[in-house]
């Protein structure tokens, strides 16, 4: 994209990985350490090419992750600054808030534990009364809400082009169509290994979302986790009926598998998403069924952590699976809220592929995971909410690298 003089004196911070943690991280490393050059080292040839740009564009507030954990401190100060940040550079978004429903009797203390958390998080959350529910989302049938004035919507292939331009205009680079092999630490710099070069680094992140603990294993460094990849896919309701979902309307979470549930959202652009599943990807980056991966399969195949995983979630990975095979089920579980739902009025959208670290015992990471191995680190886990919270993820990445 654009060259760099990179002198002996002056080598750069390198950043790997153009998603929205990778251009945060450059953002905060310029502000941090502005007289060295950052470059940013990206495989594919444009920026915000998977996750980041494969997403519900959600601003989440920060509500159900465990009080003092990275998510839930990164998440509520990222919804903020993410925001100042849209009014800075112009990028389209709102704060529409949000409502988590129960449509059983059952679930309704569970939205007691809910406005519990959100509170002991700093998240303005409130009960709904049915007459509000009603006036903001007249489709939904429940036996109760509670609403997050402060979630929002805006398109992160917006926020990643800003932050991209933004890191060029200061001086710094991004290689597009450049693939990272390895980072090597050698005798106080760093070699990066790439499939064209070899760039001796300062400090170096590795921000490569699916590809991340593989690219900290072809590094020399035991991640001690495997990125398996769940695909999350998205149906749409036919623009004739849109007008049935008018925000953001979230069941009640499973604690344990918080990303699974059938969300309704109309995002920014106006269209009304249901979903995203969560279903076992064939390959890191596939988006559909058909994309396999031999290599990947293997990897994930042979790691115990996926069988553990599958003996511990294997009912809810076969519903996920059946739901996503024949998509009926999809309609079915959101007619639990929207009662007035014909199968006729979705149709299948596009998908996303979740880069989930999950550890040996089968456990799944839950949350950031970030390891620093002298002048490297490697973001290990960055599920979501990492794009609400890019941007204070940035500057908490770039100070401890940036520290002796
Ligand atoms: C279905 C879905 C819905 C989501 N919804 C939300 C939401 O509403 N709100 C929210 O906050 N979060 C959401 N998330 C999470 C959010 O999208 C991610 O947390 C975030 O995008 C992670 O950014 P990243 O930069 O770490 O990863 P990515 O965006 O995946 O970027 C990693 C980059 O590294 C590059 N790379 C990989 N290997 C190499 C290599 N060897 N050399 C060079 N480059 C390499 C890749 O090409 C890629 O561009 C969602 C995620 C999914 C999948």
């Amino acid at each position: 994209m654009v060259g760099l003089v990179l002198t002996a004196h002056a080598r750069p911070n390198v950043v790997v990985g153009a998603g929205i943690v990778g251009l945060a991280v450059a953002k905060a490393l310029q502000e941090l350490d502005p007289d060295r050059p950052t470059l940013v080292l990206e495989k594919e040839s444009r920026v915000a090419a998977h996750q980041t740009g494969h997403n519900s564009g959600v601003i989440h507030s920060g509500l159900y992750y465990a009080p003092g954990s990275l998510k839930a401190r990164l998440a509520v100060r990222g919804a903020q600054q993410l925001q100042e940040y849209c009014i800075e550079w112009g990028i389209r978004f709102d704060v529409p808030g949000k409502l988590v429903v129960a449509t059983r009797e059952e679930e309704l203390p569970k939205l007691e534990q809910l406005v519990e958390r959100g509170h002991q998080n700093g998240v303005p959350v409130r009960h709904a009364q049915l007459g509000e529910v009603a006036e903001r989302e007249p489709a939904l049938r429940v036996k109760g809400a509670i609403v997050v004035d402060s979630t929002g919507r805006v398109d992160y292939r917006d926020v990643a082009a800003v932050l991209a331009k933004q890191i060029v205009t200061r001086g710094g680079a991004i290689r597009s169509t450049e693939a990272v092999t390895s980072v090597e630490p050698r005798n106080g710099e760093v070699r990066v290994h790439t499939d064209r070069e070899v760039v001796v680094a300062h400090r170096v992140a590795v921000c490569a979302g699916l590809q991340s603990d593989r690219l900290a294993r072809a590094s020399g460094v035991d991640p001690g986790v495997r990125i398996l990849p769940f695909r999350g896919e998205y149906s749409e309701l036919v623009p004739a009926r849109a007008d049935l979902v008018r925000g953001l309307v979230y069941p009640v979470p499973d604690p344990d598998l918080p990303f699974l549930g059938v969300h309704l959202t109309r995002g920014i652009d106006g269209v009304v998403h249901v979903g995203p599943n969560a279903v076992p990807a064939l390959a890191r980056e596939g988006y559909r069924w058909s994309r396999v991966s031999v290599r990947d399969l293997a990897e994930a195949v042979t790691y115990p952590g996926s069988w553990r995983l599958a003996r511990r979630y294997g009912k809810v990975g076969a519903q996920e699976i059946g739901r996503s095979l024949t998509g009926r089920s999809l309609a079915k579980a959101a007619r639990e809220m929207l009662p007035d739902l014909r199968a006729s009025d979705l149709r299948r959208a596009g998908a996303g592929v979740r880069a989930q670290a999950v550890a040996r015992d089968g456990r799944l990471v839950d949350d950031f995971l970030f390891q620093r191995a002298g002048s490297v680190l490697h973001v290990l886990n960055a599920p979501s909410p990492a794009a609400t919270a890019c941007l204070p993820i940035g500057e908490y990445i770039a100070k401890e690298l940036l520290a002796p």
